[in-house]
Formats: structure tokens, C-alpha cells, sequence
């Protein structure tokens, strides 16, 4: 079946709309000077739609639109109990249209159809029920107890909150950061990756349907350097929440500095798994593999540093390269594929060119990776997995790859473990493997991160801060209960007692 009999109606008739516009105060309309641009399915390289550039001047009317909804809609003062309802109805939505949404999430990124539907579209719901809610059980006014005065703090939305999110996980990573900023009765303007606009421009439908004052979500697809650019040096936005690089975090954060605004940056990451001689090799083995293959591997967080005690090297060498090898890597729309394609040629070469540049240091290929052919699909952007043994100074154990690539080494004791993990410049998440609950506590507490998981990786609990420290963020993180204070501006009420 090729990739267009696949397709839903409603999202055929999404895509068909083409050039599909920018979403500003309530409406789909073209961008300023017309231009366009087009996203590709990474599984075969094709065009899947053509898409409004958003510059500067789109970047202005989105602001402008946002400022007006928080200023006039209502949105910013209604009750939180009525904004809550709003935000569940539209997660109601989200799980209504939640085919198309996966469909469009996977065909734009390359993800296997399953772990959209499965996991980030029903997680973006999830999220927003899970901040509507929260806000309506927060205190906005904490009184202060002080001698000689009446005092209390209360906490008000900031007005425009700005966001410019990466390509690998689009429509998930808008619902972790618009639903805390929304909650609170904020509005917003996005700037999606240029690679992967559809599912955020396709949610845009939903906003409409949902009811919530036109201007209060915005949207502006674009390139970073004109659009994202435009949007993080915007006077008059009050907020910038970042996902991607730590090169762009820096222009981020530095336009930010600028004028002044809070920022939240949540960047990339080195991610460390430590496993202990004590595990179950194949149950361990399942769950990095699972790790390490997820999105292809484009994943901040996902586990790409194993750190293996010596005891169980060739064991756990001998059962990783088995599963890895098995592997079932293709488009992902086919059902039953475990792994699809790179987001991008560019992407593609970046991961073979680490391969190559980390060989040429030293390393060992256990499992030597490269491109991968897919039947019917010979255009499109496959990598196979890879695993690299070798030292700690290898470019491959030290920059992030963003690929379905581990570098492997081996450790005697706890210490050296740790202080392996510690090498990174990184600090996002890293895990610890043992039976042993003591042990992996120590080793937990030990590394430095935003995140330590426990005989798990990529676990994401709503209510518990995901961030990250050093070279992979600041600000605040996501997903936490205070997340949702980190969009609420505090102001204190004070005045001598009578
Ligand atoms: P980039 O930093 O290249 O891009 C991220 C976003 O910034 C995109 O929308 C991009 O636009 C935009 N951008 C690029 N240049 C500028 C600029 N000068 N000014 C403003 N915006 C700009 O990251 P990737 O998209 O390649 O995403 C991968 C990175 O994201 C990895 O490092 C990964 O670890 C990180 N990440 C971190 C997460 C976390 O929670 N810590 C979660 C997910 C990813 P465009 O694409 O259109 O150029």
C-alpha cells in the first residue's frame, strides 16, 4: 500500500489545503510576503506539504494578536475553573482526532505510526488535562505573615509567552509547553521546527473548535534563523520557553538577557546508563535497546553512554547486538515498524559522519551502524543502529549524536561508574541498573543531572520536574507541579497594618 492510500481523509484533505497558512488570532492565513516552504516524509524523502513561511513580520501580527487576546479576550481573567473546561475540552479533542494527529506526527517526523498514537498524541491530552487541573487547585494569593503590615503575594499570568521547539518530538513537546503557560492564563505564539509543523498547525483546527479566544495560541511556522530569531528577540513577548540545541540555547538565551525576558531552556543531552553486574542481561538489554531505538534515537534524554560493569561486557554485548540487529526498521506509517527514519538527509549524514569521526579517534565497532535499505522506500533517510566501544574522550562519548548510536565502556567499581557519567559537559537524565536498591539510590543521587532514573529510562511521570543542568538547560524544566508557577509572575500586595 504506498503512503498515500494510508492516509486518513481528514488528514488528505489537511495536507490537500496546501499552502497550509500560519495561525494568528483565531485564523489560518498566508504569510506577509507569500512565501513557502515544503516539509518532506523523511521515510522516502517525498514533499508532503507546502507550508506559509512566517518572517519577521508574521512574528509581529502573531505577538501583536497575543497581546490583544490577553489584554481583551477574557482568557487571561476568566475563572480558572472556566479556562480548565476549555483546556479539557480541548484535550477531548486532541483524543478525538488522535488518529490524524499520529498520522501527521508520524508521515512529518518518521516515527513509527505506534508510538505516536500509542504514546506522544494520547500524552499531549494527557498533559492538558493534567495542568487544567492543577490550576484550578493552586493558590494564587498566599497571604505573608509580617509585623506592622497587611501582606500577601498573589501570582498573574505574565501575558505573551513565546516557545521555539525542535523537530523530534513536535506535537508532544507543544502540549509539555503550552499547557502550563495556557493553564495559567497566559497566551502564546510557537514556532515549530521548519522540518515538522504539520501536527502543531493540524492542532491549530482543534484550538478553534475548542472554543478558546482567537489570539490566545498562535502559531508561526518558519526557520530559525528568521522566524525563531524574530519571535526570541521580540520586545514585547514575556516570557521564552527554548527546546533544542545548546549552540541556538545560547542566541536564546542572549536575546533574552537583551530585554530582559525570563527564559527556560531545555537543551540537549549525553545521557548515561550504568549497569551493574547484578541485572537481568536480557530484561536490561530489552529496555536500553527499546531506549536507544526510540525515535531513532533522536531523543535529548535517551541513553547513549553505556557504562557496563566488566563482569557482564560480553554477555550484555552479545544480547544487545542480537535484539539490535533485529531490529524491524521502516517507514513509519507501516505498522510493525520498530525504528524509522532520520528526520532529515542532513540528520542522516550527521549521524555517519560521527560513526566515521569517532572510528577515526579509536573506537571499536561492535555493531557498525550506517545507512539502511528499506524496501519500496530506497529515498528515504534510514540509519541502522550502532554501538562504538571505546575511551571516554571520544567524540562519540562526548558530543551528542541525536542517532540510534551507544558508545560502550566498562567500569569496576561504583566510583568509577559515577565518575564516567560525570565526564559529560551534559547534565539531562542518566540512569542506574541493579537489583540492588541502596545501591542505585547512591549511584542516582551521585549523578549529575536534572533527572537520575532507577532500572528504567525515558520515564516521564506528570507531577515530577523534568530539566536539565550544565550544558543541557536552566530555567525551570517542564512537567513539574511548579512548572505551572514558572508561568505565573509573582507580585506582592503590602500595606502597614490599620
Ligand atoms: P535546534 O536548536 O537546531 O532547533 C530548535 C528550534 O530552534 C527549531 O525550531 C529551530 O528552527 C530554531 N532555531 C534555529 N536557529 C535559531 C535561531 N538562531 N534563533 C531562534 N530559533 C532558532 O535543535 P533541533 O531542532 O536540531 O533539535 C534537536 C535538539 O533539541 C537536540 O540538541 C536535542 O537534545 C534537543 N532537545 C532537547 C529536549 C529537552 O527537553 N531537553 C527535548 C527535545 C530535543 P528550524 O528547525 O526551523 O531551523
Amino acid at each position: 500500500m504506498s503512503t498515500t492510500d494510508r492516509l486518513l481523509s481528514k488528514v488528505k484533505t489537511f495536507l490537500n489545503d496546501s499552502p497550509v497558512g500560519l495561525f494568528i488570532d483565531g485564523r489560518f492565513v498566508p504569510s506577509a510576503d507569500g512565501a513557502t516552504f515544503t516539509t518532506l516524509d523523511p521515510g522516502d524523502g517525498s514533499p508532503v506539504a507546502t507550508v506559509h513561511e512566517g518572517k519577521a513580520a508574521d512574528v509581529e501580527a502573531a505577538v501583536t494578536a497575543a497581546e490583544q487576546a490577553f489584554a481583551h479576550s477574557g482568557w487571561a481573567t476568566m475563572p480558572a475553573k472556566e479556562r480548565s473546561a476549555l483546556l479539557c475540552k480541548l484535550a477531548d479533542l486532541v483524543e478525538k482526532r488522535l488518529p490524524e494527529l499520529a498520522q501527521l506526527e508520524s508521515l512529518d517526523v518518521g516515527k513509527p505510526i505506534a508510538q505516536a498514537r500509542d504514546g506522544d498524541i494520547p500524552n499531549v491530552a494527557q498533559t492538558l488535562r493534567w495542568y487544567a487541573d492543577l490550576a484550578t487547585h493552586v493558590h494564587t494569593c498566599s497571604p505573608l505573615k509580617v509585623d506592622g503590615f497587611d501582606a500577601c503575594q498573589v501570582r498573574k499570568p505574565w501575558g505573551v509567552c513565546a516557545f521555539v521547539l525542535p523537530w523530534n518530538f513536535p506535537m508532544l513537546l507543544v502540549g509539555w509547553n503550552i499547557a502550563p503557560a495556557l493553564a495559567a492564563g497566559n497566551t502564546v505564539v510557537i514556532k515549530p521546527a521548519e522540518d515538522t509543523p504539520l501536527s502543531t498547525l493540524y492542532f491549530c483546527t482543534l484550538v478553534q473548535e475548542a472554543g478558546l479566544p482567537a489570539g490566545v495560541v498562535n502559531v508561526v511556522p518558519g526557520y530559525g534563523e528568521s522566524a525563531g530569531r524574530a519571535l526570541a528577540e521580540h520586545p514585547r513577548i514575556k516570557h521564552m520557553g527554548f527546546t533544542g540545541s545548546p549552540e541556538v540555547g545560547r542566541h536564546i538565551a542572549s536575546a533574552c538577557g537583551a530585554n530582559l525576558v525570563p527564559v527556560k531552556l531545555e537543551l540537549g543531552g549525553k545521557g548515561a546508563a550504568v549497569v551493574f553486574d547484578d541485572v537481568d542481561i536480557d530484561a536490561t538489554a530489552d529496555k536500553l535497546v527499546a531506549a536507544l531505538t526510540l525515535n531513532t534515537g533522536q531523543v535529548c534524554c535517551t541513553a547513549t553512554r553505556w557504562i557496563l560493569h566488566e563482569k557482564i561486557w560480553d554477555d550484555f554485548l552479545s544480547a544487545v547486538t542480537g535484539k539490535l540487529q533485529a531490529i524491524r526498521i521502516g517507514h513509519g506509517l507501516e505498522e510493525g515498524t520498530q525504528m524509522g527514519p532520520a528526520i532529515s538527509d542532513k540528520q542522516r549524514r550527521r549521524i555517519l559522519g560521527y560513526l566515521e569521526g569517532g572510528v577515526a579517534q579509536g573506537a571499536r565497532p561492535i555493531l557498525e551502524g550506517g545507512p539502511a535499505e528499506v524496501a519500496g522506500h530506497p529515498d528515504g533517510f534510514y540509519v541502522k543502529p550502532a554501538l562504538l566501544a571505546g575511551e571516554p574522550d571520544n567524540i562519540c562519548a562526548v558530543e551528542e549524536i541525536f542517532g540510534p548510536v551507544a558508545f560502550l565502556m566498562r567500569f569496576k567499581t561504583e566510583d568509577e561508574a559515577v565518575a564516567l557519567v560525570n565526564r559529560s559537559a551534559y547534565g539531562l537524565a542518566n540512569s542506574v541498573w541493579t537489583p540492588d536498591l541502596k545501591r542505585a539510590g547512591r549511584v542516582a543521587e551521585a549523578m549529575v543531572a536534572g533527572s537520575s532514573w532507577i532500572n528504567g529510562h525515558n520515564l516521564f511521570p506528570h507531577g515530577v520536574p523534568y530539566a536539565g543542568c550544565n550544558l543541557s538547560g536552566c530555567g525551570g524544566g517542564v512537567l513539574g507541579s511548579d512548572t505551572l508557577f514558572d508561568y505565573l509572575r509573582p507580585q506582592s500586595i503590602i500595606r502597614p497594618t490599620q
